[in-house]
């Protein structure tokens, strides 16, 4: 038998943390909590809002948008952090800053469902640093032209970076999200029109601290708030 998981607690625990992290890195504003809440049930989802969480993460396009039916919107505020399909892009638009931008076939339809709903969308761009084939992510060098084409979207709107660095130790983890904040600073030296590069996403239940350290702006934390997620 296994005994549920105290999500307040768990929630002291990763704030307490969070703010040693912040200490440790020094000046600047707190990164933005978000609990990654997929796969788990609502009522999850609710101790987590009534101990104060505000933002909750989703990997699912439908399991988003039946959780927003059930729980409403704002708070929580909620963030799409998987991958992105098409066809499913209607269920996104409007209703969660997404993460997973990855590349340039997806900005046509996100933009034409924001433009129908009269609506600018927020978005980060997910990057492969770790050339690995088979993962999500735009590669680096591919970054300056997608960025050009949000620019002239209006309905659209870079917010920034977002990185899952590949598995490894934490000093190559560490380096991997410091590559992340260079890349960022060097891209935000040459603006452009709907671009803001202010946020930087890294940092998951293994490796949040480390991110917070090497400047993540948020922090998608699932396992550590949660518990180990059903099936
Ligand atoms: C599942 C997931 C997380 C949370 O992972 P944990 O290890 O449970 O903290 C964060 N980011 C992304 C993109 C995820 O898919």
């Amino acid at each position: 038998m296994t005994q549920a998981p105290d999500i307040a607690a768990n929630l002291d625990r990763v704030r307490e943390r969070i703010a040693a992290a912040v200490a440790r890195r020094g000046p600047g504003p707190a990164p933005l909590l978000i609990g990654v809440s997929k796969l788990q049930p609502l009522p999850a989802l609710q101790r987590a809002l009534a101990a104060g969480l505000n933002d909750l993460g989703e990997n699912y396009a439908q399991e988003l948008r039946d959780k927003i039916t059930a729980l409403g919107h704002d708070p929580p505020r909620w963030h799409f952090i998987g991958a992105l399909q098409t066809n499913k892009i209607k269920y996104i638009v409007g209703r969660a800053l997404i993460h997973t931008v990855d590349r340039q076939d997806l900005l046509a339809p996100i933009a034409a469902r924001a433009g129908q709903g009269g609506l600018i969308q927020d978005l980060l761009i997910e990057v492969n640093l770790g050339d690995e084939a088979q993962k999500a992510g735009i590669h680096e060098v591919d970054l300056p032209a997608l960025l050009d084409l949000i620019a002239a979207y209006p309905s659209l709107r870079c917010r920034g970076l977002m990185l899952i660095p590949p598995e490894g130790e934490p000093a190559q983890t560490r380096r991997y999200f410091a590559r992340l904040r260079r890349l960022r600073d060097r891209l935000a030296a040459d603006p452009r029109p709907g671009v803001a590069l202010d946020h930087l996403s890294m940092g998951m239940s293994a490796d949040y601290e480390i991110a917070i350290e090497e400047g993540a702006t948020m922090v998608r934390v699932g396992a550590a708030i949660f518990g180990a997620r059903p099936r």
